[in-house]
């Protein structure tokens, strides 16, 4: 049972703090005062916390930091990092809390950290290899987010005794996946054998504890064995001036038991349950040299087997690995492995890359080693084609040379091919997003739409209603599902543009105080000299065509004619009698008037009536018919301005209207909404309307400042009780303030 004072307590935490302190060999001041800062904010943001074991939970965050310095070799920022790893997603401090106090790059790691637990360690379900391996190459970004988080593995591991049984298992299982595999691939051999040792204890426990037992019973003999042998060794190299250190290592316990697995033989028949490792005291110049003296010195006094020896000097392994194995025949008859390799070439086998650059510059540019050398594990994991690389094997997946992920801001991740640009990510969000994007933010870095994204971006769209498809954005996207969604879309614009047109078009008439005409349009258009109807609206809608020019050309007709159209013109009516009330009043009076009613059906034209433009009424809604000079009613809403003024003015055209109960046509109708501004919104709505409720969108125009959302978008729906669904259902999408009919 766990059992300590508070002072006792205190103690512990400031030991293992100060052990930190020394195993980093930081001697910079200001770098200190950091970690302090660090360290003070953890306790105290932690305090009162226990872990299951009953220790105080500040202790957890100290070791992951103490096993990222001292095993990987990491510095400054990494053990700041290590320290405040588990406060976001533990305490009530956010995001924001730690960038301001330690900045970005600190808080751009931790957020990595956090992300991961998210997804891994939060999520019951267990996870295939594969998501596992996705996840990992968008953290490539800053590789000290995979090394802490293998600090963090394997000091959970160590603890996983306090766990329930089904936990120990997830987490041995995840750990033997994706953590294990992954501490090999970095060269952090450490790391790697305990936390195979630590699989195999939790997985199989019996097989562990029966190797563990042998191994310890067996010692006392390995020591006294390995005394004699390493005897003549000692006295030859001493005789030849090396400085050096004899060490052993017995084999990990999940090792033998592989090899117990493979060779299909018991713990006695394992010949090679330790190493020998000679460790040279020699510089750069001349280690390699002195590893070849010593390899002759020993072979001159054991006799070697041919077939084991092994040059990982001139070639160092993927990993960075270098070192000369031998395995040589003992006076006993048994034979032994024996490792050779300088101080350096050791440091770079316990701590994997981090030592092997730290040597590569200078010692005084340790940091900027890190670095590079974090560059170069960027570069392994997302370049599958070096071939020194055996991460793929790993994994034994083979997809990753043609694929990139990148995530939302949300954190969800979208799988692309590589050379996938901004533009592409917005198209797979959705249609109408990738349409008005005008670039993104990528790691809260702004980029144009052509940027292509690396594994592991965060990728924030930025989008503008001004925006359209274009022609050139062809060439800027590689997948097939933006090609022709832009295709579609340049397709829309044109169309867009004549609904714009028509919509401007409709505003002259009603700014002129006119009833919409069809029949005039069509002569406006032929007038004119324009054959297509779309060219017609499109310059409508590039203000070519303008008001002025209407009015002449309505001007003209009834100078012509004096036609129906001055029978129409409201003008010689208006002015005093606009009031809204009176005109509701007036209409309704006229209706009473009126005996008979149209049976309306639901087409939006048939020979004797037509939907007005201007308020697009629905079935379902309140309309009243309007009978034109030439014969054709228009349906209106009750509640349509224009209609009301018609109508006040020419009561007597007035028919009364009522939908018919059948048919299933789709009528356009729009809405628009307000909110604030919020990731995720739009594609909420885009959501609700097309896969919830089957709606056919036309149009969807979104704008945005100073975070108010403002939205309008013009749906094909069957009546205006599906529409007030719509309304109602939008109104409850969280930020959505209002939302109304158009
Ligand atoms: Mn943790």
């Amino acid at each position: 049972m766990y059992q300590l004072s508070e002072e006792e307590e205190k103690k512990l935490v400031l030991n293992k703090y100060r052990q930190i302190l020394r195993h980093s060999g930081i001697t910079d001041t200001a770098k200190k005062a950091k970690i302090r800062k660090a360290f003070h904010f953890a306790v105290d943001a932690h305090k009162g916390m226990r872990r299951r074991s009953g220790e105080p939970y500040v202790l957890h965050p100290l070791e992951v930091a103490l096993i990222a310095t001292r095993d990987i070799g990491l510095k400054t920022t990494s053990i700041i990092c290590a320290l405040l790893h588990d406060v976001v997603e533990d305490t009530d401090y956010t995001l924001k809390d730690i960038e301001l106090m330690f900045g970005k790059k600190v808080a751009r790691i931790i957020d990595g950290l956090t992300k991961i637990s998210e997804i891994f360690d939060k999520n019951t379900s267990s996870l295939q290899a594969e998501n596992f391996r996705k996840i990992l190459l968008t953290l490539a970004d800053d590789v000290r987010v995979i090394l802490i988080k293998l600090a963090d593995r394997l000091h959970n591991m160590r603890t996983l005794q306090s766990m329930p049984h089904e936990k120990q298992m997830k987490i041995a299982s995840e750990t033997e996946i994706l953590y294990a595999p992954m501490a090999h691939r970095l060269g952090l051999f450490s790391i790697k054998s305990e936390l195979e040792d630590l699989i195999l204890k939790y997985k199989q426990p019996e097989a562990y504890q029966s190797i563990a037992t042998q191994l310890t019973e067996s010692e006392y003999q390995r020591k006294k064995f390995i005394t004699r042998f390493i005897q003549p060794i000692k006295r030859e190299l001493k005789k030849q001036g090396f400085k050096f250190t004899i060490a052993y290592r017995d084999k990990s316990i999940s090792s033998i038991w592989n090899k117990m697995q493979q060779k299909k033989v018991s713990f006695d028949e394992i010949y090679d349950l330790f190493a020998v490792r000679i460790i040279l005291d020699s510089d750069f110049k001349n280690e390699k040299a002195d590893c070849w003296r010593t390899y002759s010195t020993i072979t001159s006094i054991y006799v070697p087997k041919h077939d084991r020896f092994r040059d990982w000097i001139s070639v160092p392994k993927a990993n960075g690995y270098e070192a000369l194995h031998t395995t040589v025949m003992s006076k006993e008859g048994r034979w032994v492995e024996v490792q050779i390799r300088s101080t350096r070439m050791d440091e770079v086998a316990e701590k994997g890359y981090a030592a092997h650059w730290k040597y590569k510059g200078t010692v005084k540019t340790a940091e900027r080693g890190l670095d590079e050398w974090l560059n170069k594990i960027r570069e392994l994991l997302q370049n599958p084609n070096s071939d020194a690389l055996d991460f793929l094997d790993d994994f034994k997946l083979n997809l990753f040379s043609s694929e990139i992920y990148a995530f939302t801001p949300k954190g969800e991740m979208i799988t692309m091919p590589k050379g996938a640009t901004v533009l592409d990510f917005a198209f797979s969000i959705h249609s109408e997003i990738g349409k008005k994007t005008i670039g993104a933010k990528i790691n809260s870095k702004l980029c144009p739409i052509t940027q292509v994204l690396r594994s592991g971006d965060q990728v924030e769209v930025l989008t503008s209603n001004k925006q359209n498809p274009k022609e050139e954005w062809m060439d800027m996207v590689v997948t097939a599902r933006a090609k022709s969604q832009i295709k579609t879309a340049l397709k829309e614009v044109r169309k867009q543009y004549a609904n714009m047109g028509k919509i401007k078009l409709a505003q002259y008439f009603s700014d002129l105080k006119r009833e919409q005409d069809e029949e005039l349009i069509k002569n406006f258009q032929t007038y004119l000299e324009i054959p297509s109807s779309n060219d017609f609206y499109y310059r409508v809608a590039k203000g070519i065509i303008t008001q002025k020019d209407l009015k002449s050309f309505i001007d003209l007709k009834e100078k012509e004619n004096g036609s129906w159209l001055s029978n129409l013109n409201p003008f010689s009516f208006f002015g005093k009698s606009k009031e809204p009330n009176t005109l509701a009043d007036n209409i309704q009076q006229q209706l009473e008037k009126q005996p008979e009613t149209l049976m309306l059906t639901k087409g939006q034209k048939t020979a004797e009536h037509r939907v007005a433009e201007c308020c697009k009424p629905l079935p379902g809604d309140d309309v009243v018919g309007f009978i034109r000079a030439d014969g054709v009613i228009n349906i209106h809403r009750t509640t349509c301005e224009i209609a009301s003024n018609l109508m006040a003015t020419y009561g007597k055209n007035i028919v009364k209207a009522k939908w018919r109960e059948e048919g299933n046509l789709q009528f356009l109708s729009g809405i628009s909404f307000v909110g604030h501004d919020k990731f995720g919104l739009i594609r909420e709505i885009i959501e609700l309307l097309t896969s919830q409720m089957g709606i056919n969108i036309r149009s969807f125009d979104v704008e945005t400042h100073d975070e108010i959302f403002k939205g309008k978008a013009m749906l094909y729906v069957q009546d205006s009780k599906q529409l007030d669904s719509i309304i109602k259902k939008m109104k409850k999408i969280d930020g959505i303030n209002k939302a109304t009919r158009l």
